[in-house]
């Protein structure tokens, strides 16, 4: 069956500009070639380091910031190039829960604003039906119909994320990308904010993109997992393939930072030195390289390609496979 999302070669690169005349001197390569799909009711985990690109993955896939290359379909239709007017209508099949949500509502606005605007804007739920429709996504995302006449300062944290997802939810999307959706909670809010979203997910059949740094909450949220290092994807799979037989060098070291209380996965922790390399000037070869504990002569040469190792797990690394990237030199 056709994915719902299917994105192939996505790249987006951020022109470096100086001098007066602005002339461009080099570019930031945030995103650099990735190809992921997403089936109607799946959930797909996007993880990785800050600054590895996953979030400018997400918004570029929801089209909120531009593309350098590459093509998105979503539901058989190729979104790449459709104009604004016509995106107008798509964008209400696909929404986002940004991670902060302290700064992504607006102040000024009471609830019953902040969700009843995308309604008007769109034209949906005229008259009485709006007021019904901001109950019925209070109650879903368990406040109350009272709470839409607060201002979101009136709120705590979990619940400001709630109305979050409520906003996300007016326009009955299809695709929800969740920007590290629960990272700026306290931990006891976390579990909540999930089952939260597991439980909407069932009654909505929606899809979800959750992006996260925290290995564990994909874990306990996803269907299959991508991981991406300086733009790119390393290794994707299923969760159960990631997580219980990564194969990556670079999962594996992520992996081994998350505490399991479960005596038959490996314990040992792999420290990564150093940080994420800039994405200005990518190292040669395998981007991982400096950082990699298991480098061999030919991966600062050579750059390895996604090759498949069972059915639905890929991994990008010389231990697994020679494929290379046509453009590695
Ligand atoms: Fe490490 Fe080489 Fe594999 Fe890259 S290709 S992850 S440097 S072993």
């Amino acid at each position: 069956m056709e994915p719902l999302l299917n994105v192939e070669d996505l790249k987006i690169h951020f022109p470096i500009k100086k001098g007066l005349l602005a002339r461009t001197v080099g570019h930031v390569y945030a995103v650099d070639g990735i190809s992921l799909t997403l089936g109607r009711g799946e959930t797909l985990g996007i993880v990785g380091e800050s600054g590895c690109g996953k979030t400018t993955a997400g918004l570029g896939i929801l089209r909120l910031i531009q593309t350098t290359g590459g093509r998105i379909h979503f539901d058989g239709r190729d979104i790449t190039t459709v104009d604004r007017s016509r995106f107008r209508r798509l964008r209400k099949e696909m929404q986002i829960i940004f991670q902060d949500p302290y700064s992504s509502l607006n102040p000024r606005m009471t609830v019953n604003r902040i969700l009843g605007d995308p309604m008007e804007i769109h034209g949906l739920y005229p008259g009485r039906q709006r007021a019904e429709r901001i109950a019925f996504l209070l109650e879903k995302v368990g406040l109350s119909p009272e709470h839409g006449r607060r201002y979101p300062h009136e709120f705590s944290g979990g619940q400001r994320q709630r109305v979050g997802i409520a906003r996300a939810l007016t326009l009955d999307p299809t695709v929800v990308v969740g920007d590290e959706p629960v990272s700026a909670l306290d931990v006891s809010i976390q579990a909540q904010i999930i089952n939260l979203l597991i439980d909407l997910q069932k009654e909505f059949r929606l899809s979800y993109i959750i992006i996260a740094h925290d290995l564990a909450v994909v874990e306990y949220i996803c269907d299959r997992v991508a991981v991406m290092y300086l733009g790119k994807i390393v290794e994707t799979g299923t969760y159960r393939q990631v997580y219980r037989d990564p194969k990556h060098p670079y999962t594996r070291a992520l992996l081994s930072a998350v505490p399991v209380p479960d005596p038959g996965r490996r314990s040992r922790r792999v420290i990564l030195k150093g940080d994420v390399p800039s994405p200005i000037q990518p190292p040669s070869g395998c981007h991982f390289h400096p950082r990699c504990p298991e480098r061999m002569d030919v991966c600062n040469r050579r750059r390895p390609r996604l090759a498949q190792q069972e059915e639905g797990h890929e991994v990008s690394c010389f231990l697994y496979s020679e494929q290379i990237e046509e453009d590695s030199g």
